[in-house]
């Protein structure tokens, strides 16, 4: 294998597969290897969090991936999500996190779908909601150990967990899972991540005190699974790594043979050959210093491309980095591609698996870079792909959409 060529298809095999502008291509068999790398490094129980359609991936096909590769649980933030799910035909277990107090509950409890509570409001609808349909609602208590976001705080924990020992005793609900997610988990060696660490024991402590006695008790997401083992517990909630996202970046404590599950591509769809002088999109922001050729790509901002990125970002066109020039459009933007013998319908790569470590400008560019280019993080560069543009998946080499 040549450096930087680690999985790459020729780039026209899958393009011509969709009637649309750009194409997210998804590499099913990535996902599945991640799903295989990160379990052998935390011999835990995975759940698969597939929230936001799968990190923009498809929620369902990265589903079936991720469980057929053995992942035991699937992640969603809503009930939607999870009914979607169950609607799909897939009946792995999966957990659901975040829900309005008047939530219709039943279709979760139906659904066999485990809810996560974080409030006695929440406990009391679902634990009313299990007694109207005749069946215990699976819950996981989720403690707050130092987000402010969701989760039960360190002083109202002890009164969640002992109402949710009377419904346990009258046979409303089933307290499945106790749960939190860490702050700062991306940050090697932080030490919020032991306190947080003691104070989610402390937590599992209470609930045990209590009666209770959860089945899976979890923490860890992608950053924690990989390099806090103390963080794992019964299973680890992985996102941002099973789709090929390496949670430390490109100068993380180690590398972890993750590979990035999507690319995005497009195609050149006109040219043209400028003298030096000439600006380039609004403002212009831009105005080359030279003669040379601009090619005109048909993605924007609407789908996904930031325009924070401005004057930073490139993308892989005829074998090289060529860098986007101007102000990022809606739906359009500009690639200086000089003299290079670019023509028409010519395939753009705007991010994809990248090149080997240590030899960045010889593939195109990661989703981590563009993430980079735009102030952000890669999981917003990855939920950020636009509606219009065409998933594609690829299973062992054939393309579905
Ligand atoms: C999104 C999410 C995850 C996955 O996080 P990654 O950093 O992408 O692995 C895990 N747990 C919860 C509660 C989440 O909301």
């Amino acid at each position: 294998m040549t450096p930087g060529t680690r999985g790459r298809r020729a780039p026209t095999d899958v393009i011509n597969g969709s009637a649309q502008l750009a194409e997210a291509v998804i590499d099913l068999a990535a996902i599945a290897e991640n799903i295989r790398t990160i379990a052998a490094i935390a011999r835990t129980g995975l759940m698969a969090v597939v929230k936001a359609d799968g990190f923009g991936h498809g929620a369902v096909p990265v589903a079936r991936t991720a469980l057929g590769a053995g992942a035991d649980w699937l992640g969603v933030t809503s009930a939607t999500e999870a009914v979607a799910l169950r609607s799909a035909g897939i009946d792995a277990p999966i957990l659901s996190w975040l829900h309005r107090p008047d939530e219709d509950f039943t279709r979760l409890i139906a659904a066999d779908v485990d809810i996560a509570v974080s409030t006695t409001t929440h406990l009391r609808a679902v634990a009313n909601a299990a007694t109207d349909l005749g069946v215990p609602a699976a819950v996981q208590l989720k403690a707050d150990v130092g987000l402010s976001r969701n989760g039960a705080s360190g002083d109202e924990w002890p009164e969640l967990v002992a109402w949710a020992r009377k419904h346990e005793a009258e046979g409303s609900v089933r307290v499945h899972g106790v749960w939190s997610h860490l702050t700062n988990a991306d940050v090697p060696g932080c030490p919020s991540i032991g306190r947080e660490l003691s104070t989610f024991r402390e937590a599992l402590r209470i609930a045990r005190d209590a009666g209770l006695d959860p089945e899976v008790a979890h923490l860890a997401n992608s950053a924690a699974t990989l390099a806090a083992p103390e963080t794992r517990f019964d299973l680890c909630r992985i996102g941002l790594a099973m789709y090929g996202v390496d949670p430390f970046g490109a100068t993380g404590p180690r590398r972890f043979g993750l590979r990035p599950a999507m690319t995005l591509r497009s195609r050149v769809i006109n040219l043209k050959r400028v003298p030096g002088g000439t600006g380039v999109s609004y403002g212009p922001d831009h105005v080359t210093n030279r003669p040379t050729t601009l090619a005109l790509l048909p993605l924007g901002y609407a789908d996904g491309l930031s325009r924070t990125a401005e004057g930073r970002a490139w993308v892989w066109l005829a074998g090289r980095r060529c860098p986007i020039v101007g102000r990022i459009a809606m739906d359009q933007c500009v690639a200086d591609v000089g003299d290079l013998p670019v023509v028409l319908g010519d395939p753009v790569v705007v991010f994809g698996a990248g090149a080997e470590p240590g030899s960045p400008d010889t593939a195109e560019p990661t989703a981590a870079e563009w993430a980079q280019w735009a102030g952000t993080n890669p999981h917003e560069v990855l939920t950020g792909i636009g509606a219009r543009v065409a998933r594609v998946h690829l299973r062992g080499g054939a393309a579905t959409s």
